[in-house]
């Protein structure tokens, strides 16, 4: 239909003005409580739907009762209630991905939590030393924790790891050359790559030798009088197999040792403890890197640590000085709630076993998958038992990953309930399950949902299962 025709013309006219419709709408009673601004917005919002139905010519939808200002004003209220609501909520990652990016990364331990409400509903001594009455450092909190926790001389923490690891080539190699392996220079996501890392801190990046292999003498025929920095990159989220070499840090090690160069490991997720006897390899410790001799290991709070979003340095006393005095460390630096939650997260590793336990990536990593598969038929038997008309489900054995760019290639064995409908389309399921609350995140195959059970807690178990039900 012609915009400009009659019928619209009419149509347009009949829509109230927005002052109008906005007092209509405030009157109501129900509306105490909806701030005036918000009603407004929504307001406008409706009309301009309106006005845009019309002008498409999609208006043989519309019906006379629908430029009443009586309905009108109900769908402002409803359109300002939506907007009051907040926007991040909480989801039920059935999704099986340990570290989901995209859903906050690490859960957090239920004492990080608590270290969090404690010391950020009033006043704390973030960066003040009651014994003294004097001013002190926020890394205070943190330091003799990770020394203790990964056997370094000193650490200090910022932002998150993509900061730590620009704060290192900043003030350790700037107007200087850093030497990396062509293996190694990685994209970890979100325009995070190493060689744009190293330009922003200042660095000329010197690569040497190949894609697939990169051998010691590489590195030391790269080394000259303007080389700063040997970095060695954890590849994080990809594998490579075939035919590969790599040189292990004690020979990078060795080799600065010699040139007086020091060397700098970015671990990426940077496990506290050993993850082999759960059948994850690949990821050495923080500590293992330190006792081979790395002058700096950077790690993510976030990922395997299974704490706050977090940049962790730790290292040599003089090298971890220069970079606390950076201005860049000021720009970079933590918040007090990540402070307090890091704390309590690293003083969990003070108890190893009880940390596989008490930190939920830990315990979602580590737990065997007959446990999972007791939770998937819990699940089952919440609803329901045994199939109802609508929807089949049955447990199936599946694997999860790690997620957050770590282990890319780990299968951890798990077991998912298998959500089918008999009417409609696992697509459309999985819609309706994301646009709830909590919204739920699964995975669909083959026209089917998947419950991954690895990642969703006891405490989640009738929340899901009430999401699951309401799709019958
Ligand atoms: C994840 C990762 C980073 C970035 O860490 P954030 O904490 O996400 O900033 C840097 N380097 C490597 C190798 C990583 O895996």
């Amino acid at each position: 239909m012609n915009p400009t025709d009659n019928a619209s013309r009419d149509l347009l006219r009949k829509i109230p003005q927005v002052n109008d419709l906005a007092a209509a709408a405030l009157a109501d009673d129900e509306t105490t409580g909806l701030p005036r601004q918000v009603v407004l917005d929504a307001t406008r919002r409706v009309v301009e739907r309106l006005r845009e139905t019309i002008l498409s010519g999609s208006t043989g939808s519309l019906s006379p009762s629908e430029f009443e200002t009586e309905s009108l004003a109900g769908k402002v209220r409803e359109e300002a209630r939506r907007a009051m609501k907040p926007r991040m909520v909480k989801v039920i990652n059935a999704s099986g991905v340990i570290l989901h990016t995209n859903l906050g990364r690490s859960p957090l331990s239920i004492r990080a939590l608590e270290a969090v409400v404690r010391t950020s509903r009033g006043y704390c001594n973030l960066e003040y030393r009651l014994d003294e009455g004097t001013r002190g450092s926020r890394q205070d909190h943190l330091e003799s924790l990770l020394c203790a926790l990964t056997g370094a001389e000193a650490a200090v923490v910022v932002n998150n790891n993509a900061a730590a690891v620009l704060l290192v080539v900043s003030a350790l190699a700037k107007g200087r050359e850093v030497i990396v392996s062509r293996g190694q220079l990685v994209e970890i996501g979100d325009s995070f790559r190493l060689p744009d890392i190293m330009s922003q801190g200042g660095a000329r990046l010197i690569e040497v030798g190949t894609t697939n292999r990169t051998r010691l003498e590489d590195f030391s025929n790269a080394i000259g009088p303007e080389t700063a920095l040997i970095m060695n990159i954890h590849k994080s989220n990809f594998k490579m197999v075939g035919y590969t070499e790599d040189v292990p840090l004690s020979e990078l090690v060795e080799l600065g040792r010699q040139h007086f160069i020091p060397v700098a490991e970015d671990l990426g997720s940077g496990s506290l403890v050993d993850l082999e006897p759960f059948g994850l390899e690949g990821e050495h410790t923080a500590g293992a890197s330190i006792a081979q001799g790395a002058d700096l290991v950077t790690f993510s709070g976030d990922k395997l640590l299974g704490g706050p979003q977090a940049g962790l340095i730790v290292g040599t006393a003089e090298y971890v000085e220069e970079i606390r005095r950076h201005p860049l460390a000021r720009a970079v630096r933590s918040d007090k709630m990540a402070v307090a939650a890091l704390e309590a997260t690293l003083r969990e590793y003070l108890e190893p076993d009880s940390a596989l336990e008490s930190l939920p990536a830990l315990r979602m990593l580590s737990e065997p998958a007959e446990k999972v598969k007791r939770r998937a038929n819990k699940l089952k038997r919440a609803l329901g038992g045994s199939d109802s008309d609508s929807l089949s489900c049955e447990v199936v054995p599946e694997t999860s990953r790690a997620g957050g760019g770590t282990l890319p290639t780990a299968e951890i064995p798990t077991f998912c309930l298998s959500v089918s409908s008999k009417r409609v389309s696992a697509a459309e399921l999985e819609i309706a399950l994301r646009g709830r609350e909590p919204a739920v995140v699964c995975r669909v195959h083959e026209d089917r949902l998947l419950f991954d059970l690895r990642t969703v807690s006891d405490d989640e178990i009738n929340e899901l299962a009430a999401a699951i039900a309401a799709l019958a």
